[in-house]
């Protein structure tokens, strides 16, 4: 038998008014339900019920790892900063990385991350390719120094992560790694209940080239991401932005007066033409301080990602430096810029004859201006961030964008750690090789708040069952009464002796602070047992989830129970078939 948790003892202090700085559903939910709460920015403190929840998804994550032969490990959280000046990242990280030193004034760092640890600690050990593939994995809290701390557990300083390392002989056994890891990172999303997507993505920080991150799908999500009904999905960080610019209309150069326009909006509106006729122009510099102007379609937006790779160490120009290099703010344009000043613009312009653009004087525009006739391009490029509306790069279909929670990413590093690092083994003809690596990472407290965004309504959390803090909740009506509080004691006893997770309030509230708590705290199954319905030798059911309930008596729930519990095996579906009484009963 279970243990059975009485909320007159619990540990969830539930809150009435939604947090101040709470913007999410997750966030709120999470504090309001008592699930958690804040001890300083982007750190939180798990109370029973959040950490039930965390301990639910780190079984499943962990089930799946050791199923495709992870083995767990746990490295240390402080790391040596020698290791990070190894790989080259102690200068590349940035600030994330929460630096210390310490008493002998030696350099550490809290891991936001574990590949140079890892490979440092295998490069000693794995020596032959007999002992390849080795993967290993942990789950553990890291730490990053978020510029944007928000949103709870979405992104917090402090979070719990799984992450694992393959070490592969070559390209292709990493290839069979990031494959099986791959599907059990699906299967991890499909267990948590998350309707998710895979999408292609950039590699940021990590480095290496093939890379999938698991999003779940949801309007507070941070990531916005394109797809197609062909399958194609990506991050619009990365995906490839194929768009449709017009023409402005006229061929014949034209310079005209624009009082106070400064935008694309007011170019359009005050030429009476669409946004995508307009050229957007964006100025910075590159690494050596030279200027730069970057034109791409009004209606899009330049890809920060794409910039930085067509130029090493873009940045912007602020409004000063504009000024001293001759570029009016909301007035450049490609004809007559300045000597010297390096122009790219976006290939989707390459066709368009008459563009409408700033005059680099303020209060005058160009239209009908003409590539190669009045100004000149340096470089054409893929520069802009695809959405909605833009071409499917794999199929020509018509793109749709969604937001997501990116809760899981999975790279193939190659040797990028193990030469930086030299981490060897020998292969079959005694030759030393580097390792090829791969590493995947699951954002165990961010798939708890992804959860909630997919699980709530305006009454609360809806936990799945597979990660439900316990699974079914007993509600004596009148506690103190004779024929209530015995009533619901046994139920709550019997259920927990068929293995179901159990809670009962046994609390002095009345029926309505009940209610509502359940819901808050989204217990899958209610049952609920009044005065009336002890009299009459009934109880009620209400399934979370659908919101259904039907009143039966007791002594068909306890058939129904016995019935389902000798059918299933699993617990999960056992539950499942407990919740679906209402829905049956209905029909
Ligand atoms: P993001 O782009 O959201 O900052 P990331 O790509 O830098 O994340 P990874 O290095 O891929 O993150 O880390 C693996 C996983 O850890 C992520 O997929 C995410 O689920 C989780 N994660 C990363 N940063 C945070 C954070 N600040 N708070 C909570 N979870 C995080
Ligand atoms: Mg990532």
């Amino acid at each position: 038998m279970t243990q059975i948790t009485r909320m007159s003892v619990l540990y969830a202090p539930t809150l009435k008014e939604v947090p101040a700085d709470a913007a999410i559903a997750s966030h709120q939910l999470l504090l309001r339900a008592g699930f958690m709460r804040k001890t300083a920015t982007g750190l939180y403190t798990f109370l029973p019920l959040g950490w039930r929840v965390i301990r639910k998804i780190e079984r499943i994550v962990r089930q799946e790892m050791d199923a495709i032969g992870g083995q767990e490990i746990m490295m240390p959280i402080l790391q040596p900063a020698e290791i990070w000046h190894e790989s080259g990242r102690w200068g590349d990280y940035g600030p994330e990385l929460m630096r210390m030193s310490d008493r002998h004034e030696v350099g550490l760092c809290l891991g936001p991350t574990h590949e140079e640890l890892v490979t440092a600690l295998v490069r000693n050990e794995l020596k032959s390719y007999r002992q390849l593939p080795t993967t290993v994995y942990q789950i553990q809290s890291k730490f990053r120094d978020e510029i944007r701390s928000r949103f709870g557990l979405m992104r917090s300083r402090e979070f719990i992560m799984k992450d694992a390392y393959s070490f592969n002989e070559d390209e292709e056994s990493l290839h069979e790694s990031y494959a099986a890891m791959s599907k059990a990172y699906g299967r991890i999303c499909d267990r948590l209940g998350l309707d998710w997507r895979t999408v292609e993505a950039d590699s940021g920080q990590i480095g290496g080239s093939v890379t999938c991150e698991y999003h779940a799908l949801a309007e507070a999500g941070e990531a916005e991401l394109v797809s197609c009904t062909c399958g194609f999905a990506s991050n619009t960080e990365v995906a490839e932005c194929i768009s449709h610019p017009t023409a402005q209309g006229e061929t014949q150069l034209r310079r005209i007066e624009t009082p106070g326009v400064g935008t694309i909006a007011a170019l359009a509106e005050f030429l009476g033409i669409p946004e995508s006729a307009t050229v957007k122009a964006l100025v910075g510099k590159d690494a050596d301080g030279a200027p730069v102007a970057v034109f791409v379609p009004g209606d899009h937006e330049l890809n920060e990602i794409k910039i930085e790779r067509a130029i090493p160490g873009f940045s912007f120009m602020d409004d000063a430096e504009m000024e001293d290099a001759g570029l009016p703010k909301g007035s450049i344009g490609p004809v007559g810029l300045p000597e010297g000043v390096r122009v790219l613009a976006d290939r989707s312009l390459k066709g368009v004859e008459g563009w409408a653009v700033g005059a680099n004087e303020h209060g005058f525009h160009y239209v009908g201006a003409i590539l190669d006739r009045d100004f000149h391009v340096d470089e054409w490029g893929d520069l802009c961030t695809a959405k909605a509306g833009d071409t499917c790069p794999k199929c020509g279909g018509t793109l749709e964008m969604n937001r997501g929670i990116e809760v899981g990413q999975v790279f193939e590093l190659g040797d990028k750690y193990s030469r930086a690092m030299n981490a060897t083994y020998l292969d079959e003809n005694g030759k030393e090789q580097f390792f090829q690596m791969g590493c995947y990472g699951v954002g165990i407290s961010r798939c708890m708040a992804a959860i909630v965004e997919q699980y709530n309504d305006e009454y609360g959390i809806k936990w799945p069952a597979s990660v439900a803090p316990a699974h079914i909740c007993v509600l004596p009506l009148v506690v103190g009464d004779e024929a209530v509080e015995p009533a619901a004691e046994r139920i709550a006893a019997e259920l927990a002796d068929l293995g179901l997770e159990v809670v009962i309030d046994d609390r002095k509230e009345r029926p309505g602070v009940k209610f509502a708590e359940a819901d808050l705290m989204g217990w899958p199954v209610q049952v609920i047992i009044g005065k009336r319905s002890v009299a009459n030798g009934e109880l009620e059911l209400k399934n979370r989830q659908t919101g259904e309930k039907s009143t039966l008596p007791v002594a068909e729930f306890r058939e129904l129970m016995s019935i389902a519990h000798r059918e299933k095996r699993h617990i999960e579906a056992f539950l499942r078939s407990i919740a679906d009484i209402p829905a049956r009963h209905a029909r």
